[in-house]
């Protein structure tokens, strides 16, 4: 079997991939695989400029941006404490495309993620990041179900 060298893990800060963590830590650990953790932030519809100025629009991306930074910075700061071989990545755009562009820029061997994430207006929007993963990705993936 092929070594397990990098791991992709997806977070979206949802309980779910806080507990399908757990895998993909420990996996790292056994494997001394370099852990890399992505968050993709939405990329809303493009409408700068034709609701609200464009000016707005770039604030409230550079806030979204702040906001994310801090929440990988927890994220990382509370999950892992004995493991110093992880990179964190924080990209705008579509998550499942960002998800496998990222595993296969940085020839991951495993992309790992939660079955379900975050609910609300994205899923409605977006629907499953974890089944279009599944679906397209050339990387392995391996997901975790989290059973509330
Ligand atoms: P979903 O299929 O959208 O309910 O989400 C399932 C899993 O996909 C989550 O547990 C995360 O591992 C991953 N995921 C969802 N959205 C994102 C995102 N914006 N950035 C990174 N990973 C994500």
């Amino acid at each position: 079997m092929k070594d397990f060298k990098t791991i992709l893990f997806a977070v979206d800060f949802s309980q779910s991939s806080d507990y399908a963590f757990q895998f993909a830590l420990s996996l790292a650990k056994k494997y001394d695989a370099r852990l890399l953790i992505i968050h993709v932030i939405n990329e809303p519809v493009d409408l700068r400029g034709f609701y609200v100025p464009h000016i707005s629009f770039e604030k409230l991306e550079q806030e979204i941006e702040v906001g994310a930074k801090k929440m990988m910075e927890k994220f990382c700061r509370t999950q892992i404490k004995d493991y110093s071989k992880y990179e964190s990545f924080i990209v705008p755009g579509i998550p499942y495309d960002e998800i496998i562009k990222k595993a296969q820029e940085q020839s991951a061997d495993l992309i790992l993620m939660g079955t379900h994430g975050r609910t609300g207006l994205d899923h409605v929007l977006f629907g499953s990041t974890a089944e279009k993963v599944v679906r397209k990705s050339p990387v392995p993936v391996m997901t975790v179900r989290f059973a509330e």
